[in-house]
């Protein structure tokens, strides 16, 4: 049962009308207007820090550092970032026409899409909503956003901070589950951003499609690792895909699912990597997930060689499961949790050959390769599909945010960060104005009725 208040399904109609009618009204037009709201983003984070933290550790056992690197700063320097980069961004654009339009004033204005609204998940609370915020606003939108009920102390804390940094006419949070979103998809919204998983990402494409709304879906997916052990530092590997597996005890949707590795470097792979069992790590969001990774464990037919352990609190002892066939229970779906299995192959050929071959291969979010042979990164690059491709790191990808992110296939479609972010709110819009004088009219006038054929010239 929950303990948050749910937002009445009246009130998020009555916000939905307060939200569309300011965006009518032109007030989130101007770029300083927008400016100040980003600003605002930023000074939102920096002056609450610390109740911020504490709301992540609250709904996720985060250490602060599992706090600040991928949730807070992000969000800061996204915030200023969009600051310093709006007036390009939004800069008109001129397209170079043909010598025969010339003369007519051709020009790419950027509209913002409307009122738009953010459904977002609990495993990165602060983030997954703020981000695509950040978007909304740079791009001149209005935008509601309905943060996840599993993450109950983050989604109330913006509930109150929100209304108090930006302006409440044209920003707005509201609070549920499955009902309260339900009604929030039959609304008429200008743009859905979704994060999330697949199986709702098919509820809210389904509501969107109802209406005809543009939706971005940022869906789950499972990123599998190659380790080359023949070229690559082993212990490197090791280092850096376990560190991506621990993030927030493996509940990230671009976390190494699963790592592919020849079977003579197996041991070599498992040894090479330290891991930190401690209380530091974050713990598993709630009791169904502790259950279901405690299944996972108890069902898989690899063999747990580290960790393991399911504590008190939530926590699972991050664990790796050596010899996993691609049968396992392990590899049925996204694993989003602490468990890393290992599955000898013979090479990357047969590697990539699982991947195009299993039911889920098109759901790979990331191909993370650790390697530094050429020649197998541009087979991988050419044979494999996927969100975005990461060589010798993990999870780092999402901090690049001069590159789009967003998921390919079953991961959903539509990408953001940066730039991108704004892209996803803006319309484009052709303006075309065609002189009315004597001249360009003199060249139109062949158009007009009676036909004749015309001298066609290529
Ligand atoms: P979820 O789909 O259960 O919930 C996400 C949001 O959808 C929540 O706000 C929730 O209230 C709402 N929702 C849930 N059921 C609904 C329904 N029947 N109708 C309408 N709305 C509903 O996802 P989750 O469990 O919170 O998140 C985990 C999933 O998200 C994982 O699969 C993960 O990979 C994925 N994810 C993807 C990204 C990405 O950027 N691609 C990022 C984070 C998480």
């Amino acid at each position: 049962m929950s303990s948050m208040k749910y937002t009445p399904k009246q009130h998020i109609t009555e916000i939905h009308s307060r939200l569309s009618k300011t965006f009518r009204e032109g007030r989130t037009l101007p770029l300083e207007y927008r400016r100040k709201q980003l600003l605002q983003v930023a000074r939102l984070v920096q002056e609450n820090v610390d109740a911020v933290m504490a709301s992540l550790k609250a709904d996720l056992g985060r250490h602060p550092f599992e706090a600040t690197l991928p949730e807070l700063g992000p969000m800061v320097s996204s915030a200023l970032h969009a600051v310093q980069n709006l007036d390009e961004w939004n800069s008109p654009e001129k397209p170079q026409v043909e010598a025969w339009r010339s003369g007519w004033d051709t020009t790419i204005f950027k509209a913002p899409k409307g009122t738009v609204v953010n459904i977002s998940p609990w495993n990165f609370p602060w983030v997954l909503t703020i981000l695509p915020l950040i978007g909304a606003i740079a791009a001149g939108c209005t935008c509601l956003i309905k943060p996840s009920e599993h993450a109950q102390a983050s989604a109330a804390l913006m509930a109150k901070l929100i209304p108090q940094y930006l302006d409440p006419d044209a920003y707005a949070v509201c609070l549920g589950a499955v009902e309260e979103t339900t009604h929030v998809l039959s609304l008429k919204w200008d743009h859905i951003f979704y994060t999330g998983s697949v199986s709702v990402g098919r509820i809210v494409a389904e509501a969107a499609a109802k209406q005809l709304t543009p939706v971005t879906l940022e869906l789950g997916g499972q990123s599998p690792v190659f380790v080359d052990g023949d070229s690559t530092n082993i212990e490197i590997a090791a280092k850096r895909i376990l560190w991506g597996k621990q993030q927030n005890a493996g509940q990230v949707c671009v976390a190494p699912n699963h790592v592919f590795v020849q079977e003579q470097h197996q041991s070599a792979l498992v040894e090479g990597g330290p891991l930190d069992s401690s209380s530091e790590m974050a713990r598993v969001v709630n009791a169904r997930h502790y259950e279901r990774n405690k299944s996972l464990l108890f069902r898989t037919k690899g063999k747990v060689v580290l960790g393991g352990q399911a504590g008190q609190d939530l926590r699972i002892e991050p664990a790796i499961v050596t010899g996993v066939t691609l049968d396992d229970p392990l590899m049925e779906e996204e694993i989003f949790g602490p468990i890393l299995p290992i599955i000898p192959v013979a090479n990357v050929d047969a590697a990539i050959s699982h991947i195009q071959s299993g039911q889920k291969t098109n759901v790979w979010i990331t191909f993370h390769v650790s390697m530094h042979v050429d020649q197998l990164c541009s087979k991988v690059v050419q044979r494999t599909q996927s969100g975005q491709l990461i060589i010798n790191e993990t999870f780092g990808q999402v901090a690049v945010y001069e590159m789009p992110f967003g998921g390919q296939g079953q991961s959903g479609y539509g990408s953001y960060l940066g730039k991108y972010s704004f892209d996803t709110f803006t319309h484009q819009r052709g303006y075309i104005n065609v002189p009315a004088d004597a001249r360009t009219e003199g060249f139109m006038q062949g158009r007009y009725p009676p036909y004749s054929a015309p001298a066609l010239e290529f």
